[in-house]
């Protein structure tokens, strides 16, 4: 079935791709005639028509180009001649750009061009284009290189760098074509529309079109977390100082049962008595109480105790009494798939012994409902509400400050999820395993970690704005994406972004050697094998590169090539520019370079004269990543362009991907007679595939569940962005809130004039009638009459108020949507979809978020006059 669904859209692609193939010979053509005139000339022409020709804007790009050919330009350290004249496959990927779908083309291929060919019949169509790079230094190097195209047709070309000025920034989004980072753009995004004060300030200029070049990497891996713009917080730290010591000691006690498990279970695994009746259940409550234990670790890698485990997870998974006792035992049970924590009953007790009350998170919506229909006062009612909703801030961050240290202490390893460095907590990209610098964990994680490690605590931060990258980037009207490796993810960049995959034939055949992958039985043998392949290949004088999954790994072959006295390059992404620049020489004879997957993306490695000769770039892979795709992408770094090259992966049983198989590795021992022998074993070779198949459907799920809450945020998002932009541009004042606000109670049956003279301190001699328009007039005139006196415009009073309010209001709602999703998602165990419990709450939320935000701004307006009364004598 899939493999005919595969084959039809397979020819659908064909299809499309023919299409466009067809347009060649006429381009061609149209460039031998166009040959030698002014390519900014005829885009004057392009730009007045209403539908410019697609084969003449080809045309004109690749007479740009010959006319440049020859010259030398500087980029960044470089003088570089251009030699540029496209091939028909990157005019082909420039058209699959521009027709809102994903160009996969090799490394090496020319992609930066064939974004030049998008954007320019973008721009003809009078479409702003940006065109967003995997790095900064990527988008820096692309809109140097290419500047001299787009000068030659007339196109103006910018880039957003970081350390820029406003008015730099300004300038750039002013270019018909703009080079940046996603996260660059979304930054600016979030503070056009959540952070700035006047419409001058305003960057953007709006979302045209995109082109999205490392598409896998920037919309797929670089989309697995949201956005955030954060700000200090005025907090309160010294809850994490009170409650660290009790949590220390219930982590001691949790280690005491911990420790209690593991004898049981070494005591029937020593006996050889794996038909223990306990066996499987103790086993999974130790996963439970302690998933990094290590001797557990260890049982699981032989089958046999495994399957026991196995079997204990099957039966009782579907029993939602059965696991609910028991994660009801020891301290705390932790879910390592979502890092949620349970606290056991008697843990509870405990903490609300020592801080006097009950841990448990009311029902605030059953609470509310109950508070409406009781036959109490309005005013009482707001009250009320008013303190329910502290109550429920108190447990909640008490709840919160208490899970956030037990995760530091249960979960967070020193040196594996972060490093100390220089007395502060540095966090690890576990995927890639290279630090990085200036992130933190978020809802007070850090300052839990930070704890632990005895080290100061720094300030916690407040989300200010926050997007998913997905949610972002589909605001474009229309978008493309380049990249070597798309295929894989065909389905995700449909699903969430629309967009179609069109490999495009290489131009150039390819004659890449790829060797079928060794498999070893310790990492031990396996390193043993890759140096002594590096010391073969490299006696050959052909350049290697070599390939590793983590910073550690990455050191480990460092080492071992120093004590066998190679010389060799390490990169590890934390330099893109340097590493740029390195990785240009990987090419050359007897170069050994190792680089962790995302080093030097983006940068091609040309072969030095006389390496093909030699058999071209070797690569070596130490081990399988968890996605294919990334494997790919370090294939495709040799044999570009029709160039000689070849490829040797290497895994053993204790790499982590097999680590993480299903199926027990300790299965397949029996397959290696000498410890030392690398065989291939095709039995290994699709657990492997299978290992890696999970995983990306593990994070494929889990960015679909992302996206699925930021959806339901992004409609409030939204609506108050653009009540927000309108605050801003002074087209929406205070009576026209009023307005509505008037409007709703009236709707509602309540009395407008009540409310009125509640809120606000005006007098009159005789009640005006009960209805919004007199009463906004009464309002107009005596909030008019203030901003004079102050000598303030009335316009740009209302701003002042009405944006203050919002922005902390907004604030703070967001902080407590971010609990509500937290709440939402600890209730999976329970038979409800989180995203729909997520998506009703957060509406009913919303809602009250508005009304309480309009109260509010009244509440305080004039009182905000009497406050600017005070300091006017001062100001002046
Ligand atoms: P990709 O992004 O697809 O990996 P690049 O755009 O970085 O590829 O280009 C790779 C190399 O190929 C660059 O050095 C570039 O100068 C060269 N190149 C691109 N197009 C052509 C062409 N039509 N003719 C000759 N060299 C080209
Ligand atoms: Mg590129």
């Amino acid at each position: 079935m899939s493999f005919v669904l595969n084959f039809l859209s397979n020819l659908a692609r064909q299809r499309i791709l023919n299409r466009y193939r067809a347009l060649l010979p006429a381009i061609r053509r149209r460039q031998q005639a166009l040959r030698g005139s002014d390519p900014a000339a005829l885009t004057a022409t392009l730009r007045q028509s209403a539908e410019p020709s697609l084969v003449d804007a080809c045309a004109n790009v690749l007479v740009a180009c010959e006319q440049l050919e020859g010259q030398s330009f500087r980029i960044l350290e470089e003088n570089v001649v251009w030699r540029i004249l496209p091939f028909d496959s990157q005019i082909l990927g420039g058209l699959v750009l521009f027709h809102n779908q994903v160009a996969e083309m090799g490394t090496g291929e020319g992609k930066t061009l064939s974004a030049v060919v998008a954007a320019y019949l973008s721009f003809l169509h009078k479409r702003k284009v940006h065109v967003i790079t995997a790095n900064d230094y990527l988008a820096q190097r692309d809109s140097i290189w290419m500047k001299p195209v787009f000068d030659k047709l007339g196109c103006t070309v910018g880039l957003l760098a970081p350390d820029q000025t406003a008015a730099q920034r300004q300038a750039a989004y002013r270019c018909d074509v703009l080079y940046a980072t996603a996260s660059a753009l979304i930054f600016d995004y979030l503070g056009d529309n959540g952070l700035i004060a006047s419409a001058d300030q305003r960057l953007q200029q709006g979302q045209d079109f995109a082109i999205v070049d490392e598409a896998d990497s920037v919309l797929i891996d670089e989309a697995r977390t949201p956005l955030v713009i954060s700000g200090r917080k005025e907090s309160d730290l010294s809850l994490y100082t009170k409650l660290h010591k009790p949590v220390l000691e219930v982590h001691k006690l949790q280690a005491k049962y911990v420790a209690g498990l593991e004898t049981a279970v070494a005591e029937a695994v020593d006996a050889g008595n794996l038909a223990h009746p306990e066996l499987g259940r103790n086993l999974y409550l130790i996963q439970q109480a302690d998933p990094n234990n290590e001797r557990l670790q260890q049982w699981l890698m032989e089958s046999p105790i495994r399957r026991k485990l196995e079997e204990f997870q099957d039966k009782t998974e579907g029993n939602s009494h059965a696991t609910a006792e028991l994660h009801n035992r020891g301290y705390y049970s932790i879910s390592q798939r979502d890092h949620s924590i349970h606290l056991s009953d008697t843990c509870q007790e405990q903490f609300a012994k020592l801080l006097g009350r009950s841990l448990v998170i009311p029902d605030l919506s059953a609470q509310i409902n109950r508070l409406e229909q009781s036959a109490q006062s309005d005013e009482e009612k707001q009250r009320q509400r008013e303190a329910l909703s502290i109550e429920m801030d108190t447990v909640a961050s008490q709840l919160n400050t208490i899970n956030q240290l037990i995760k530091a202490y249960a979960l967070y390893r020193r040196d594996i999820e972060y490093i100390v460095r220089d007395g502060a907590v540095v966090l690890i990209d576990t995927n890639t395993g290279r630090p990085l610098p200036g992130r933190h964990f978020s809802d007070g994680l850090h300052q839990a970690v930070e704890l632990k490690e005895r080290l100061r605590m720094s300030p916690e931060s407040q989300t200010l704005a926050e997007t998913s990258i997905q949610n972002f980037i589909r605001q474009y009207k229309c978008l493309g994406g380049m990249t070597g490796t798309a295929r894989i993810e065909a389905d995700e960049f449909l699903d969430t972004y629309k967009l179609d995959v069109i490999p495009i034939p290489p131009h150039k055949k390819c004659i890449r050697r790829v060797q079928p992958d060794l498999h070893f039985k310790s990492l031990d043998a396996k390193l043993a094998r890759i140096m002594a392949d590096i010391r073969q290949v490299h006696a050959q004088g052909r350049p290697i590169l070599v390939g590793t999954s983590t910073v550690q790994e990455s050191e480990l072959v460092s080492a071992r090539l120093k004590a066998l006295g190679l010389e060799h390059s390490v990169l590890n992404a934390k330099n893109h520019a340097r590493e740029a620049t390195i990785i240009a020489q990987a090419g050359r004879r007897d170069a050994i370079t190792i680089a962790t997957s995302m080093a030097g993306r983006g940068t091609d490695i040309k072969l030095a004269p006389g390496v093909a000769e030699l058999g071209g770039l070797h690569i070596i892979g130490t081990t399988r990543h968890y996605l294919r795709r990334l494997d790919d992408q370090l294939l495709g770094r040799c044999a570009r362009q029709g160039d000689p090259g070849s490829v040797q992966f290497y895994i053993s049983l204790e790499d982590d991907l097999l680590k993480e198989a299903k199926v027990p590795v300790a299965r397949y021992m029996g397959f290696f007679k000498a410890d030392d022998a690398g065989i291939h074993h095709l039995f290994i070779n699709k657990v492997v595939e299978e290992t890696q198949e999970k995983f990306s459907g593990y994070f494929h799920a889990a960015r679909r569940q992302l996206v699925a809450f930021d959806n339901i945020v992004s409609t409030q998002r939204q609506q108050i962005f653009a009540m927000r932009n309108d605050i801003v541009d002074g087209a929406l004042s205070s009576e026209q809130l009023l307005h509505e606000h008037l409007a709703e109670l009236q709707a509602a049956g309540k009395s407008c004039l009540d409310w009125f003279k509640h809120t606000f301190p005006i007098s009159f001699k005789q009640d005006p009638a009960d209805a919004p328009a007199p009463l906004v007039e009464i309002y107009k005139e005596a909030i008019g009459q203030c901003a004079a006196q102050l000598g303030f415009d009335k316009k740009a009073f209302d701003r002042m108020v009405l944006l203050g309010n919002l922005d902390e209001y907004w604030r703070d709602y967001i902080t407590a949507l971010g609990n509500l999703k937290e709440g939402a998602q600890l209730m999976s165990y329970a038979q409800t979809d989180p995203v729909t419990d997520f998506g009703n709450k957060s509406a009913k939320m919303f809602i009250q978020f508005l009304e309480q935000y309009r109260n509010t701004v009244f509440k305080r307006v004039f009182p905000a006059v009497a406050m600017l009364r005070q300091q006017q004598p001062r100001r002046r």
